[in-house]
């Protein structure tokens, strides 16, 4: 008979775990027959010890068994997926995904909630009204089938395991393994189904690698799974040592990726999502190059066909697409309160991870399982990196629902700034691109 805590303690100390056993353990967690305590110690084991490539694997096989697996063979358009480690104020999903299936990719992807101090696609798209991410298998393919766009969160039928596993890993501090990371994504994408994958392997202070090596070495082991699956995988490093754009929480995201699609918005939310189409419709086969790829995607927003894709999808999901149209989607924040500069000088850092905790103790995000979002709530960032301040300046703004909130969010966002004497060096946001015919351009 398996016991959860036996392999527990040999994974704490460095032993390798059989496929079978792995199996085993995914499928009693998700049937509830291991309780959350026991798969919490597992998971700090595997946080603590790590996994060899054969265990990831493994596990991320598990994961995507313990539902359906879609088949998009069917599909009149190329399937492409694509998918980030996560970061703060990166609503990238939201832009690249309707560029490219605007131009013709099948874009059908499982996205997640929001995980420790990162957002989450689904709790974003969540804040549109009405709209719904909980999809039967069938839904999600016909709607795949119908306007070539659908994102789903994991469910009873897709990547169950994953969903309660994520939900966990997020209550007790245990995402930061690139074993887990890599299996929960990968899982993902194997289960729904597209020929061909984009990763977004964000590094810095707000991803859950901050140096770019781990970041390497994540995007290799994602490539190797879906290699041995059979799926073409490309990933794009992006830097998150600041957020992505100049928002960070859930409607004020989609606001802001909205604006993107119409051709406005931050300078840096547009490249890294231009870049992750371009690769996607080279993934596609629909265009040549990188080049072709950033060309035609451009083009889509341009013509507003990727802004119109993205609406034809909020309304297959029930979303009110007049909402999208509004500040904030119609919500509106009870409280709002403005941090400003107690000195003059450069923005020389704004910490990443710091300002994702401050839009969670704002109310866009769970401390607790299950706990309950304000789509409302979230920051906006006045100014960047690089940026000049005069003392008294505003720096960003905190929307919450209390003012207790408020104030724990304003004071985390305040001490995410530094402000300096010396222009800091500029950088760039797109590190590193390795495309998904294989061989790595650096
Ligand atoms: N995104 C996921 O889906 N899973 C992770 O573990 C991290 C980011």
């Amino acid at each position: 008979m398996r016991d959860i805590r036996e392999l527990s303690r040999r994974k704490r100390h460095g032993g390798e775990l059989s496929a079978e056993e792995l199996g085993w353990i995914v499928e009693e967690y998700t049937a509830g027959g291991i309780e959350d305590a026991p798969m919490a110690a597992w998971l700090m084991a595997v946080c603590w010890a790590g996994m060899t490539e054969a265990e990831t694997w493994a596990l991320t096989e598990a994961m995507m068994r313990s539902g359906e697996v879609v088949d998009l063979s069917g599909m009149e358009r190329p399937t492409v997926d694509k998918h980030s480690t996560g970061g703060v104020g990166d609503k990238v999903s939201l832009v690249a995904c309707p560029i490219a299936a605007a131009c013709g990719v099948c874009v059908a992807k499982l996205s997640g909630r929001g995980l420790g101090h990162t957002g989450g696609t689904i709790d974003k798209l969540e804040a549109i009204p009405g709209l719904s991410t909980d999809l039967s298998a069938e839904r999600f393919l016909a709607q795949a089938r119908e306007i070539g766009l659908v994102i789903a969160a994991q469910s009873a039928d897709l990547a169950p395991a994953d969903g309660k596993i994520y939900a966990l890993r997020d209550a007790t501090g245990t995402v930061d393994s690139p074993a887990l990371i890599a299996a929960s994504i990968m899982s993902k994408k194997l289960a729904a189904g597209a020929e061909a994958i984009i990763l977004e392997v964000t590094v810095g202070s707000g991803a859950f690698v901050t140096r770019l090596d781990e970041a390497r070495s994540l995007a290799e082991l994602m490539i190797a799974i879906g290699e041995r699956a059979g799926r073409a995988v490309g990933a794009v490093i992006t830097a998150m040592d600041q957020p992505l754009g100049r928002t960070v929480g859930n409607a004020v995201e989609v606001e802001e990726a909205v604006a993107v699609l119409n051709g406005e918005g931050p300078q840096d939310v547009r490249e890294a999502s231009v870049v992750i189409g371009a690769w996607m419709l080279v993934g596609a086969g629909l265009a040549e190059d990188f080049a072709a790829g950033v060309e035609i995607g451009q083009a889509a927003i341009e013509s507003g066909e990727a802004h119109e894709k993205f609406l034809q999808m909020v309304a297959a999901q029930g979303g009110d697409t007049m909402a999208v149209k509004r500040p904030l989607l119609g919500w509106r924040p009870e409280v709002t309160g403005e941090v400003t500069a107690e000195r003059s000088g450069f923005v020389s850092r704004l910490d990443a991870r710091q300002v994702g905790y401050a839009a969670l103790s704002a109310g866009a995000g769970r401390r607790r399982k299950g706990d309950e979002l304000n789509p409302a709530a979230g920051v906006r960032l006045a100014t960047k990196v690089g940026d000049t301040v005069e003392a008294g300046d505003v720096l960003g703004e905190v929307m919450a629902a209390s003012e207790a909130q408020l104030a724990e969010a304003a004071t985390l966002l305040r001490g995410a700034y530094v402000i300096g004497d010396e222009a800091p060096p500029a950088r760039e946001v797109m590190i590193e691109q390795m495309p998904p015919a294989g061989d790595t351009q650096r």
